[in-house]
């Protein structure tokens, strides 16, 4: 890359003679007179061919030159050298400045060319470090979910958010064995124990204002233990007078209510729970208590002083230390701080501090963690799982396949944490008390609600001509296993019909299946829908069914639209049909390898959607693809049912199930009766 001017000024250069002949300086010189061409003309006509010399200044015929012609030409000649040798030097310099111009030039190329690849090299650098900064971030968030003890497979798994009502909480709650509860300062709150957290819990320390998460550290404490005294004693003073609420007590009456045991964590350091009366032995205030005291394993000559508290063998000796934290003075000036009694070196506050670690002996941080592994319910109440302990609860019952509801007064479903969790908006001395009220009433319903007598059947043409279960099908897998289960007695139609209709015989009227039980959260529709929606019962969905058209199906397995199981069928068969969510009241899901839904004499409903199709051609077209998908009617029994759809309404569809088929103490029961909420390994 060479300039137009350094082209233009080599070549000039390369023109110019480096030593000018002498001839032509003597011919140009003008100064000097006409000597050179008088000299010249002489020698010309003397045909001589003797250069010119300046010492010699004689004719080519040797005879002397007259004196002032010598002087002239010698002058003339010293001064023809002087700029000779001026050409010769300045087409040196110019010579060499082309060089170094030259030179600079290739240099400048070079850095040009050099700069681009740089530039251009960056800007992939900038792409492969934001690739690599990815998958750094890719392996970091895979590294953290196995830490926490959840797989990606699960982390990918995760549902979408979805609000729940009460009713459908107590379903839950009445099909799950063993429930976790953890509750946070959403449920003291409401017994007007401030959060201490933000605005309201600052402390002044002389002129200076604390945040609780300054001053809550055992650092803190140490540094001015007798100042930190007073801010507990002054939390206590409020935590006193406080009084547990009509959630506090429905988590006690929960505990009776739970099958297989209920655990309850709490994040709350007030003794409400206690003071309730939920069970000590089942109750676990990971974050300490304020009306507890006890030893400080960090100061020499303390009674924990090197004990390790991870130690079984110590957990006894940690506990002995705890006790009761004086009553809060009349004046905070006439706080102390107290002494053990055995060791003699002051005590601290049984408090998790900000800067320490969950142990076993003081909080139960390892029974707690046992307990959520076995879980198939966590009812978090209250928190917004900020802290270590309960958010990695959250991540084991995910891992675990457990059902984690969330309950508080402000639900957003657009929040990344709230994915894979049931959501309910309330107060919990609100919710609870109505929650555990629905599940007292379906307590009364027998482990095994007995079954009910499937109706509209009559509906159903049997002039429908059937193929052959489509290849992979649940019909396929569900013959052999039909086949196998032959001859046992709890699976046998007609012992299990004989005995609904006893128990049909007997019922209260007023108790319907599904009577609250499957109403969707949002309620955009009438209360006269929803009463009519909800007071259907099985015996009235005959009578509306035989003379009103169905409308779709109700699916709850793999033809749902919304399957994950990847079965091949789900796309073709949902394609063209509109969906919405919907619940059949009075039935559970059992799964068998597949979905199964028993129709039951229950309060429970189980959730999937209503299909609808667009024509009674796409109806009957729907109706056959969907009898060989589920091998109708040898291995599912199909009928009509009132469903109760999200939109409003209730809707008349047919429903596939296995009512009587289903060895029901032998399944997996799907809690919330939701096929996509199920335990998958
Ligand atoms: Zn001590």
């Amino acid at each position: 890359m060479e300039c137009l001017s350094i082209q233009m000024a080599t070549k000039a250069i390369a023109e110019t003679p480096v030593r000018t002949p002498l001839t032509q300086i003597l011919s140009d010189e003008n100064a000097e007179g006409n000597f050179g061409e008088a000299l010249q003309t002489s020698c010309k006509q003397h045909h001589c061919s003797t250069n010119v010399s300046a010492t010699q200044p004689q004719s080519c015929l040797g005879q002397a030159l007259p004196s002032d012609i010598v002087t002239t030409a010698k002058a003339s000649l010293a001064r023809c050298e002087d700029l000779r040798s001026q050409a010769t030097k300045a087409s040196e310099g110019a010579k060499k400045a082309v060089a170094e111009a030259k030179a600079a030039a290739t240099n400048l190329s070079h850095t040009i060319s050099t700069i681009d690849a740089v530039i251009s090299d960056a800007s992939s650098f900038e792409s492969q470090w934001l690739s690599f900064k990815k998958k750094f971030d890719d392996l970091t968030k895979m590294a953290c979910a196995k830490l926490q003890g959840m797989g990606d497979a699960s982390a990918e798994r995760k549902r979408p958010a979805e609000v729940i009502s009460e009713e459908r909480v107590a379903q839950v709650l009445s099909r799950a064995s063993k429930v976790v509860v953890l509750t946070g300062a959403g449920i003291s709150s409401e017994s007007g124990i401030p959060t201490f957290r933000g605005a309201d819990g600052f402390w002044t320390v002389g002129s200076e204002n604390y945040q609780p998460q300054e001053l809550a550290t055992w650092e803190k404490f140490n540094e001015m233990p007798g100042e930190l005294w007073r801010w507990y004693q002054y939390r206590w003073g409020i935590c006193r007078t406080a009084h547990p609420n009509d959630g506090h007590r429905a988590l006690v009456d929960l505990e009776d209510l739970v099958q297989g045991g209920l655990t309850l964590v709490t994040q709350n350091i007030d003794g409400l729970h206690l003071q309730a009366g939920s069970d000590r032995r089942r109750l676990y205030e990971i974050h300490g208590r304020i009306d507890e005291m006890r030893c400080d394993e960090r100061l020499e000559g303390a009674c924990l002083h090197g004990v390790d508290l991870n130690d079984a063998t110590n957990f006894a000796k940690a506990r002995a230390t705890i006790t009761q934290t004086p009553a809060p003075a009349k004046e905070e000036t006439d706080e102390h701080l107290p002494c053990c009694s055995v060791c003699g070196v002051r005590q601290r506050p049984k408090i998790l501090w900000f800067d320490e670690c969950y142990n076993e002996p003081i909080y139960g941080s390892r029974s707690v963690q046992d307990a959520t592994q076995e879980c198939d319910v966590l009812l978090v109440v209250g928190t917004q799982l900020t802290t270590g302990l309960p958010s990695n609860m959250v991540n084991v019952a995910f891992s675990k396949g457990a059902t984690i509801i969330k309950m508080d007064t402000i639900v957003d479903l657009s929040d990344e944490k709230s994915a894979g969790m049931l959501h309910v908006q309330g107060k919990s001395g609100e919710a609870l008390p109505r929650i555990v009220s629905e599940l007292r009433k379906m307590r009364q319903e027998p482990a095994l609600a007995p079954l009910a007598e499937p109706s509209g059947t009559v509906l159903v043409s049997k002039s429908l001509s059937h193929g052959a279960p489509l290849a992979g099908s649940p019909a396929l897998s569900l013959r052999r296993k039909s086949l196998a289960a032959e001859g046992d007695p709890i699976s046998s139609p007609v012992e299990a019909r004989s005995a609904a209709r006893t128990f049909a015989s007997k019922r209260n009227s007023s108790a319907r299946p599904g009577a609250i039980l499957g109403t969707p959260p949002t309620r955009n529709r009438s209360s006269g829908a929803l009463k009519a929606a909800a007071s259907v019962s099985l015996k009235d969905c005959a009578t509306v069914g035989a003379g009103s058209p169905v409308e779709g199906f109700f699916v709850y397995g793999t033809l749902r639209p919304d399957d994950d199981s990847g079965a091949s069928w789900t796309k073709s068969f949902c394609e063209g049909m509109e969906s919405d969510i919907a619940f059949l009241p009075g039935a559970s899901l059992y799964v068998e390898g597949y979905p199964a839904v028993s129709l039951e004499q229950t309060r429970c409903s189980v959730r999937g959607c209503f299909l609808q199709p667009s024509s009674s051609d796409m109806l009957a077209a729907k109706l056959l693809e969907a009898d060989r998908i589920e091998g109708y009617p040898d291995l599912y029994d199909r009928t009509v049912m009132l469903v109760n759809t999200l939109s409003g309404g209730s809707r008349l569809a047919y429903v596939y199930h296995r009512t009587g088929r289903t060895d029901r103490a032998n399944c997996v029961r799907i809690a919330d009766g939701d096929w996509l909420s199920r335990k998958r390994g």
